[in-house]
């Protein structure tokens, strides 16, 4: 392989004030694109329909980021014709030669990337490190894919029959769809794109109604990076209107989502059902939700317990879906880990992502109020030791209080629904057996973790705990791509492993060719 060899990009040092000052200076040079219209990208060509909606500004909805236009029923056929045709082409270029052009797009991303920075930082509230570590992560993906495709374009390993050659090959599949979150706005836009087009395939890709604008500004790096018209299009619009149409479609070869269970799901058994005039079994991978969970027994060093806790709860207000929302603690040492917990999370500041605070606003209204109707209840629930509510004087967005609930029952909705807040619950364990009993006791398998000092106990849990990713003595956040495959177990998906190198594989069949001499 001619590229360099892969490497995570670094994150950015924000004690270094050179880094906050050229941060703050990206947010201002990007001031005057604010409330820009964002068309459609299909075909390479800007789509416009006469129609838009807002992406607000969650730390002050009263700024409009962008309008983005609302495709209906005719761009998306436009979007399926744009996709078969460069499909065509695309899906006949050497993998060398589709990789290269994906390295090229890996390092104009890494040229803009304090514009993309402080776009990230206006259209989803992240602070600086979450939106550098996100733009990073983009990067990532896109390095990572090019260099395994080339290792999936070799024949598969098989055996030799007289007078015969067998050879069998991995080929793209057609034309996919990727419905990524709001929550790594950038990340897993651009992951869960790179994968599929990396190996052939090309995409439309239908962001989440709450962050177009990134998405409108990654086509324009697409663009500049010369990724042929057509491979990668872009439609924004209304989930209801054109979500199930999307998947529905008999052009549909495969969906690659990422988002909640519910809307998991509902793709999953939609895809299912075969349209007239689709000659094919749609495939969907499906990376959902999660109900994290980390164990903290009476040997553990409290300190790294704590410090975990709160990066896993409380770092992008808890909107991650690896986020800590069950602390399980072993009664011994209970009172004095909630109360090392509670400090630090008190010092936490509150405040707009633009003045770079520790926790900011979650997305948008409807979240907000999905929230606070979770913390109505917690009083009954558990006892509240911190938060509670909106937090008070943070400014006119979607602000929740970091918010810690104590001796919560198991059984509590809040112990078992997937919040996406800054809320942790504490649930109290008799003792390490308990604990992981209450661990797996979930619908959810994501991420989760252990702090503890017995070597019998951590190789334990290692085996026991059923989730797809499981971190011992460190927070259970912050899966690195190439390093740390990620996806879920049970409810929280299909276990694709994003970043790992059997994730191609999902986007390709494999076809057989004998010849007899
Ligand atoms: P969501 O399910 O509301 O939306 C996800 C995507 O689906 C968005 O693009 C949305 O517009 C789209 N969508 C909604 N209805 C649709 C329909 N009927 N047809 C087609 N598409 C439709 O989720 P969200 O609020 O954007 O994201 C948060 C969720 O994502 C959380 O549950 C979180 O745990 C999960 N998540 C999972 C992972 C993972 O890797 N497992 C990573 C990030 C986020």
């Amino acid at each position: 392989m001619a590229f360099e060899p892969y490497r995570n990009e670094p994150f950015t040092d924000f004690a270094d004030p050179a880094a906050l000052g050229a941060y703050r200076a990206a947010l201002e040079s990007v001031q005057p694109r604010l409330g820009r219209e964002w068309p459609l990208v299909i075909g390479g060509e800007r789509v416009t329909t006469g129609r838009t909606f807002d992406s607000l500004d969650p730390c002050d909805p009263s700024v409009v980021v962008g309008r983005a236009a609302m495709a209906g029923a005719a761009e998306l056929d436009r979007a399926f014709d744009a996709a078969e045709t460069a499909y065509r082409s695309w899906s006949t270029w050497s993998a060398e030669a589709r990789s290269r052009a994906l390295v090229r797009l890996a390092a104009v991303m890494r040229r803009r990337k304090l514009e993309l920075c402080a776009w990230e930082t206006l259209e989803a509230g992240k602070n600086f490190r979450e939106a550098d570590a996100d733009v990073a992560e983009a990067i990532d993906f896109v390095e990572y894919y090019a260099r395994e495709a080339l290792i999936l374009d070799a024949p598969l390993r098989t055996y030799h029959w007289p007078g015969e050659e067998n050879l069998t090959r991995l080929q793209p599949m057609g034309v996919g769809l990727v419905i990524p979150p709001w929550n790594f706005l950038l990340a897993i836009l651009v992951g869960t794109v790179a994968a599929p087009v990396a190996v052939g395939n090309t995409v439309i890709v239908k962001p989440s109604p709450s962050t177009p604008v990134i998405a409108g500004l990654f086509m324009e790096l697409v663009e500049e990076a010369g990724i042929p018209a057509g491979v990668i299009n872009l439609v924004t619009g209304a989930d209801a209107e054109i979500g199930d149409a999307l998947v529905d479609d008999p052009r549909t070869r495969f969906v690659n989502f990422t988002g909640s269970v519910a809307t998991g799901l509902r793709i999953h058994e939609r895809a299912a059902k075969v349209h007239p005039g689709q000659r094919f079994v749609k495939r969907t991978m499906l990376e959902m939700g999660g109900k994290d969970a980390l164990i903290v027994d009476e040997t553990a060093d409290l300190e790294l317990a704590a410090d975990a806790a709160v990066a896993s709860a409380f770092s992008f207000n808890g909107q991650k879906c690896s986020a800590l929302s069950r602390l399980i603690v072993v009664d011994a040492v209970a009172d004095t880990l909630v109360a090392m917990i509670g400090e630090r999370a008190e010092r936490l500041t509150v405040g707009a992502a633009t003045d770079n605070a520790d926790v900011t606003a979650v997305i948008n209204e409807r979240q907000f109020d999905k929230i606070l109707g979770y913390l109505a209840d917690a009083p009954e629930q558990g006892q509240v030791v911190l938060g509670g509510g909106r937090a008070d004087g943070a400014g006119d967005g979607y602000f929740i209080a970091p918010t810690i609930v104590d001796r919560v029952d198991p059984a509590a909705r809040i112990a078992r629904e997937e919040i996406f807040g800054p809320v942790l619950a504490v649930l109290r364990a008799r003792d390490f057996d308990h604990a992981i009993e209450l661990f797996n006791d979930s619908d959810f398998g994501l991420t989760g973790g252990i702090v503890s000092a017995s070597r019998e106990r951590i190789e334990h849990a290692r085996r026991e705990c059923q989730v797809g990713n499981f971190y011992v003595n460190r927070k259970i956040t912050g899966a690195l791509v190439g390093v740390q495959p990620f996806g879920g177990f049970k409810r929280s998906g299909t276990n694709s492993k994003a970043g790992g190198p059997d994730y191609l594989r999902l986007f390709v069949e494999a076809k057989t060719v004998t010849e007899r001499f």
